[in-house]
């Protein structure tokens, strides 16, 4: 946890306390000292956006450069990534792979035909335990990144990123990350395509909100469905890639951490070069 929302979760519990104490009202008191103080921390690890528990890449610094960086999650996927990886060769077009380590550890070969094709591949956890993560303690939660990471890194390539299941955190994932050497990478545009059963509308949400330097999250495998699968991301590729924007992997000094705010809203790459 972050020292801001550690000194706020503090402050919110010794004025519950003070409430009890200090005013005689006991009801009050014990209500901020439970729900604002533990909620607030819980808030924090269980809301996606919010990023008080440690840091977080949720943007990048992409220049003058019309650029975005591509994420997709859930991979491998022995029917998606193939075709995946034509279509980003198609468009030029390199992205990061947040790979699971179960998935992984079942097709290493998809593992090491993303990293030959020049994409990065990113940890994400080895069971994607999306309801458990949050309360995990400290051993479990190193563990769902240390069970995964030797799939990834037999690829002789390093692992410097981490996302963490549906975005939900967990109490100690700052410092396991860091002594790991590992960054935390959200996004800037959720394309919804986990939920969504329109392609079109999820290619018109992507496209309406493309910026410079934004991180766009897109999901490869199962869980996407059918009609949604690739056509979302062939989409995605095909709208920005005529609004000319790059499809990058941002190096780590072009990384903005949360709170990102975005000095210019351009409509299109046009008017960024304009400016
Ligand atoms: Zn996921």
């Amino acid at each position: 946890m972050k020292g801001r929302l550690l000194a706020a979760c503090i402050g919110l519990k010794l004025t519950g306390l003070l409430i009890v104490w200090g005013a005689h009202m006991p009801l009050l008191g014990w209500t901020v000292f439970f729900l604002c103080g533990g909620g607030l921390a819980v808030a924090h690890l269980v809301i996606p956006q919010w990023q008080g528990v440690c840091d977080v890449v949720t943007a990048f610094d992409s220049g003058q450069q019309p650029a975005v960086w591509l994420t997709i999650d859930d991979g491998p996927d022995p029917e998606d990534t193939p075709r995946l990886l034509e279509l980003l060769a198609k468009h030029q077009a390199r992205a990061t792979f947040f790979l699971i380590g179960e998935r992984a550890a079942h097709y290493p070969e998809l593992v090491q035909q993303i990293r030959d094709a020049g994409h990065e591949l990113g940890c994400h956890t080895y069971s994607h335990p999306r309801f458990s993560f949050w309360r995990m303690g400290p051993r479990a939660a190193a563990a769902e990144i240390d069970r995964a990471l030797p799939f990834l890194e037999a690829t002789r390539g390093e692992v410097t990123l981490f996302r963490p299941a549906v975005g939900i955190k967990n109490l100690w994932l700052n410092g396991i990350l860091k002594a790991r050497k590992l960054h935390c990478v959200a996004w800037t545009i959720r394309s919804g395509d986990g939920l969504g059963r329109d392609p079109q509308a999820i290619i018109r949400h992507v496209a309406n909100r493309a910026r410079p330097g934004a991180i766009i999250l897109m999901h490869e495998g199962p869980e996407v469905a059918g009609n949604v699968r690739l056509a979302a991301i062939a989409g995605v590729l095909e709208s920005l890639s005529a609004q000319g924007y790059a499809f990058i992997l941002p190096t780590e000094d072009q990384f903005r951490f949360a709170p990102v705010k975005f000095t210019t809203t351009p409509t299109s790459t046009k008017e960024l070069l304009c400016n």
